[in-house]
């Protein structure tokens, strides 16, 4: 019988364990099995397993993705085809689905990576050489262009940054990306390409660097160099940014946010996915100033869509590849996770 390798996390602090699970032998109405060929390890992942989060163990973790379809059970998907998936599976019937248009908040959600590995197949996480794609997950055919490295991402942060910049203001003619992470890199070269002026704030040189590449100009966000940072957005934008996106992850940089962005403005939260984020800023800065506020976790599947074409659109202005490592076997994991922690990379990637 054809077996999976899994790379299975079964307690904090832990190497990750080596299980061979048998591949499914019918699969059910709707499901794709999916040979993956590239998997990026995602902050997410690293804050699992640095415990600033918990998931229940033993898991199989990874959620960002591409493969080659071995077996499939959903019409539509031939075997052969290179694709990736949503990183959430939903019912697309509950009210969140359907009337909210939030299946990201379905109330059957299932998150791939972020489960339990009983629940399913035992193939429901990315750092393993097959992964069983759900029926209430879409699948999107990668283009061919596009290298593996390139689109594994795709399917966490690109789309949720398609998601947070859908709707901007009009005019959107400067926008402030707080934070130079995954992330804020796509969010740089996405409103670059849409013509709009970028500032890109870190405290991180090296990320600074890349961010430019994507289109940013670069600024340092760090103690020493706020000041000077911060005059240059307002001499640049007198009147404020039309659109400020927080990829930061800190609530520190919320007050000045409200206050460098123009009446009438977006604010979009998108970073800021843990507990530790308290406000400290005048409601009524928000309110005279009559901003439009907007949280996002996550996407929906039009958002992945949009994610690849603008990815396969922009493959030779943006140097995707510079954002992802060469490859690294999976059964490096081990070592791959080591060099994801020190942030030399936006991701890491392993070949199954
Ligand atoms: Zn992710
Ligand atoms: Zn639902």
């Amino acid at each position: 019988m054809s077996t999976a390798r899994v790379k299975v996390l079964e307690a904090i602090g832990q190497p990750f364990a080596t299980v061979e699970v048998p591949l499914p032998e019918k699969l059910a109405p709707g499901e794709v099995l999916v040979k993956l060929t590239c998997a990026t390890i995602c902050g997410s992942d690293l804050h699992t397993l640095e415990g600033k989060r918990s998931e229940p163990l033993p898991s199989v973790l990874g959620h960002e993705g591409v493969g080659i379809v071995v077996a499939s059970a959903r019409k539509g998907v031939e075997v052969g085809q290179r694709v990736t998936w949503t990183s959430n599976d939903f019912c697309g019937h509950c009210e969140a689905c359907i009337d909210y248009h939030l299946p990201n908040k379905c109330d059957e959600l299932f998150k791939y990576g972020h489960s339990p590995v009983s629940d399913g197949s035992g193939l429901n996480g990315c750092y393993a050489s097959h992964i069983v794609v759900r029926s209430g997950t879409p699948t999107f055919v990668v283009p061919d262009e596009l290298s593996d490295r390139m689109v594994a991402p795709a399917n966490c942060a690109l789309a949720t940054i398609f998601c947070a910049l859908e709707g901007l203001p009009v005019p959107c003619r400067n926008a402030w990306v707080q934070g130079a992470g995954l992330l804020g890199i796509y969010a740089c070269a996405l409103l670059h390409h849409r013509g709009v002026r970028v500032f890109c704030t870190d405290v991180s040189e090296e990320r600074l660097a890349l961010a430019a590449k994507f289109g940013a100009i670069p600024l340092n966000a760090d103690a020493g160099h706020w000041a000077e940072s911060r005059a240059t957005i307002q001499r640049a934008c007198p009147r404020g940014v039309d659109l400020v996106i927080e990829l930061a992850g800190v609530s520190a940089v919320l007050g000045d946010g409200i206050k460098l962005t123009r009446y009438g403005g977006h604010y979009v939260w998108v970073g800021m996915v843990h507990k530790n984020t308290p406000l400290a800023f005048n409601g009524e800065d928000v309110v005279r100033k009559c901003l439009t506020v907007k949280g996002v976790h996550n996407y929906a599947p039009e958002h992945l869509s949009r994610g690849l074409q603008f990815l396969a659109a922009t493959r030779d202005d943006y140097p995707y590849e510079d954002l992802v490592s060469p490859p690294m076997p999976l059964d490096e994991i081990e070592q791959a996770v080591e060099l994801a922690m020190h942030r030399a990379w936006a991701r890491v990637a392993l070949k199954p």
